[in-house]
């Protein structure tokens, strides 16, 4: 494997689309049947190589799969869509994105059709009033979702539809913008932000010597103690941490997906963590289930 292709490059996509009439949106919020209200996931999903591979990770998303209730539709928040501004992406049929170098042909033959879920990303976009949300119709599914939910859900029949991560944007404004999306929970909509709680690829250790590093439990403790306070204000100001921070996410992309979970909390869920491992000293796997 060559590893260094592993190394995620940051691409700002320019987003595409066609406008919508607010007004026409809120009906589209209004049809939509209410449900009880679904679970959140975080998932840590580390390698691309997990899609493929039967071990603790893919085999825990398997069993989460089949353990929810099933859902109308998936909302994906991934570590690999990074654009200028917020969008969701509105295609009938997402392309398989293979966003990755480097990895066996065997992973570069994954397809994952699950349909679009155009209807439901117009209501995410009418959820959302504090900003606008772009129409995307050139993304499909990267890696960060397909690779967890080919596990979770291996049928493909879910229909799915992903938000971009504004990179521009401060942790606290991916927690507000999550916490407009709350109503989509109580509409079947099933919310997997994908990301890694812990993530330095630059000092990763590929030989597996060093199962953890002490500053990543540490990072990665605090994550977790944290959340089972359910206090988010010292996730939100993770940068505080000063250099604890910068060790754990020399760049954020795979940070502000837990952004996301956090914001779409409420007090009455509870907290079911699963995959708290760290792996090759510096990925966290550990993943947080709200329901
Ligand atoms: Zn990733």
């Amino acid at each position: 494997m060559d590893r260094k292709h592993f190394l995620k490059t940051l691409a700002l996509l320019p987003l595409a689309g066609v406008g919508m009439k607010l007004n026409e949106l809120h009906k589209i919020t209004d049809n939509f049947i209410g449900t009880e209200k679904m679970p959140v996931l975080f998932v840590g999903h580390g390698s691309p190589m997990n899609a493929i591979t039967d071990n603790i990770y893919s085999r825990s998303w398997k069993t989460i799969g089949e353990s929810l209730t099933v859902p109308k539709a998936i909302l994906c928040v991934s570590a690999h869509w990074l654009t200028n501004g917020t969008a969701v992406t509105m295609v009938e049929h997402p392309k398989t994105i293979h966003d990755f170098g480097g990895f066996p042909d065997e992973l570069f033959k994954v397809q994952y059709p699950a349909p679009g879920a155009v209807d439901y990303a117009k209501m995410a976009i009418a959820s959302v009033t504090s900003t606008v949300v772009h129409e995307d119709i050139e993304w499909g599914l990267d890696h960060g979702a397909w690779s967890v939910l080919k596990n979770m859900y291996p049928k493909a029949n879910i229909p799915v539809f992903q938000m971009s991560i504004d990179y521009a944007k401060p942790p606290q404004y991916h927690f507000n913008l999550a916490k407009e999306l709350y109503a989509l929970r109580k509409k079947g909509v099933l919310i997997v932000a994908s990301g890694n709680i812990v993530h330095n690829l630059g000092i990763i250790s590929w030989d597996g010597k060093v199962k953890a590093y002490d500053w990543a439990v540490e990072f990665d403790t605090i994550v977790k103690n944290s959340i089972l306070e359910n206090n988010p204000t010292p996730l939100i100001e993770y940068q505080k941490l000063g250099k604890l921070a910068m060790l754990a996410h020399p760049t954020n992309d795979h940070y502000l997906p837990l952004m996301y979970t956090l914001g779409l909390r409420d007090k009455t869920d509870t907290v079911q963590f699963f995959n708290e491992t760290l792996d090759m000293g510096s990925l966290s796997m550990r993943s947080v289930l709200f329901s």
